[in-house]
């Protein structure tokens, strides 16, 4: 694992008993660590032509919306229901216990574009799953999905097949 793994504070059960949470505003708020982390995602995409970021709330912006900046795309919130102002395509998926539901705004995508989808964490894969979904029935070409951290022993990057998954830590075991 690279050095960027040491900022990243892990707070056992939170929010909730049994969630081992990754925190990563350890990582955002050394400099060296964010600057390090915004060239790693950069350099990855740097031959690939990108229109937009599709940042998932919403510690996905953080990240998602300084990629964009580098690579001279777009970005795009994916959001809480609620919360964007304009009308809005929304998706419904399955938690451990019960449903939740993100959403875009309808304008957001235009047919053709090419996206890249960022959050900070993949873990089951059920909300970049969710907006894979919209952004296919926006016709959005997808290149791949990033992500800061990866909880590799939950098989979210299966979830995600046949798209390209590419993380820059992973965790093995909680
Ligand atoms: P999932 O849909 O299961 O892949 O969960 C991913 C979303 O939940 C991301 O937006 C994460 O920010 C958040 N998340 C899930 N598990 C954790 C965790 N252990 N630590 C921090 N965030 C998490």
């Amino acid at each position: 694992m690279n050095d960027l793994s040491t900022h990243i504070r892990s707070i056992p059960n939170f929010p909730k008993q049994g969630i081992n949470f990754k925190d990563i505003t350890t990582l955002l708020k050394d400099p060296g660590a964010f600057r390090t982390a915004v060239s790693l995602f950069t350099e990855h995409y740097a031959s690939t032509p990108v229109d937009k970021v599709v940042g998932i709330e919403s510690r996905g912006f953080i990240l998602g919306a300084a990629l964009a900046h580098e690579l001279g795309a777009g970005f795009v919130p994916v959001r809480k229901p609620g919360k964007l102002p304009a009308p809005t395509f929304r998706q419904e998926y399955k938690l451990e216990y019960g449903v939740d539901c993100i959403e875009i705004h309808k304008d957001a995508i235009r047919p053709g574009e090419r996206i890249l989808i960022h959050d900070d964490l993949l873990a089951t894969g059920g909300t970049a799953a969710a907006t894979c979904i919209l952004v296919e029935q926006m016709k959005g070409s997808i290149l791949g999905l990033s992500f800061l951290v990866e909880l590799s022993f939950l098989k979210g990057r299966d979830r995600l097949k046949p798209h390209n998954v590419f993380s820059l830590i992973q965790y093995d075991a909680e």
